[in-house]
């Protein structure tokens, strides 16, 4: 039976995907750098805000921060006691989840790279697309207590497999985000209301989830309201990029991607929304979406 969780990073996602596992334990643990998040999470949501070392005491371990560099970080210095599984809900390298997969067996610790799709809203929903790596076995133990902040929960494979799907989802996103911006600007060049466009393509063969949830939402209404973070979405690109050089293959489109998406480099990048890329578009064109 399990007994305790710990939620490691209280973020934009972890601060609601940590406030769901009351349904599934009474014994839910929270750390955050900054340890007044997590206080105030066992305020609102009545888990218990802990040390780092006692978080990763418990039987399952959930992480989501920025970078699985962020979570090697902590597993130099942490280790997690026997039989217990760690669930990294980081958008993450594949690479290192291998690593961190073979260095956590040897403690008989099972590691599975799970990261999330669906926003900050789906986070709050609890309607997360959660994409899961590594061993089958441990999945299917920690399949029940996922399943608190889940809509959909698949299994893609051995160690490092989701957080290559996340890189690959989240490079796809960006591609509809640019080229649907490419698209509104010719419209906008031939004088066509850009809402009554938008209303046609989420009709049609060329919708997309940018075109039905990000577009009027956050730029055509000019809000940019941050929920994710551009430099985070940068990180996702060069993970997925990363995988095209490691294995030789010739793809044009998504380096094209990710020279549109570094042109706004750090800490400018931390600080704003990822859909805030399409002013850089608007401003070399001289022209506003809206
Ligand atoms: P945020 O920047 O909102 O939160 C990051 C969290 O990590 C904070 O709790 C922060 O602590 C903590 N943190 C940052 N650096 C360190 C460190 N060096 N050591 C320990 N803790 C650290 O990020 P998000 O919640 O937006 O993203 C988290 C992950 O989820 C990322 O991998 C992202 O790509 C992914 N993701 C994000 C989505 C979104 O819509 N935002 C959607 C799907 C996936 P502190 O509070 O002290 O700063």
């Amino acid at each position: 039976m399990i007994q305790s969780i710990s939620f490691i990073g209280l973020g934009a996602m972890g601060w609601h995907m940590a406030s769901h596992l009351k349904k599934v334990s009474g014994q839910v643990y929270v750390w955050n750098r900054n340890f007044e998040k997590a206080k105030q999470h066992e305020q609102i949501f009545g888990t218990k805000a802990v040390s780092l070392q006692q978080a990763v005491q418990a039987d399952i371990i959930f992480s989501c921060l920025p970078t699985s560099q962020n979570v090697e970080n902590l597993l130099e210095i942490y280790s997690p006691k026997q039989g217990s599984i760690w669930i990294d809900c980081t958008s993450g390298v594949p690479d290192i989840a291998k690593r961190l997969n073979q260095k956590l067996k040897h403690q008989g610790v099972d590691y599975l790279d799970a990261p999330v799709s669906g926003q900050t809203v789906g986070a709050e929903r609890g309607t997360l697309t959660v994409m899961v790596g590594g061993n089958q076995t441990a999945f299917e133990k920690a399949r029940p207590i996922i399943q608190a902040f889940a809509g959909l929960i698949e299994y893609v494979g051995g160690s490092g497999a989701a957080f290559a799907v996340k890189a690959i989802n989240n490079t796809l996103m960006a591609t509809h985000l640019w080229a649907l911006a490419e698209g509104l600007s010719i419209l906008k060049s031939q004088g066509v209301n850009l809402h009554s466009a938008m209303n046609c393509i989420n009709h049609s063969s060329g919708k997309s989830n940018v075109s039905e949830h990000i577009m009027m939402q956050r730029v055509l209404n000019r809000k940019f309201e941050k929920t994710f973070a551009l430099d985070l979405l940068q990180k996702d690109i060069g993970i997925a990029l990363n995988l095209v050089t490691q294995n030789n293959l010739q793809l044009p489109a998504f380096s094209l991607i990710q020279q549109q998406f570094n042109q706004i480099s750090k800490p400018d990048a931390q600080q704003v929304d990822f859909s805030a890329i399409v002013k850089i578009l608007e401003q070399k064109n001289q022209l506003e979406l809206c």
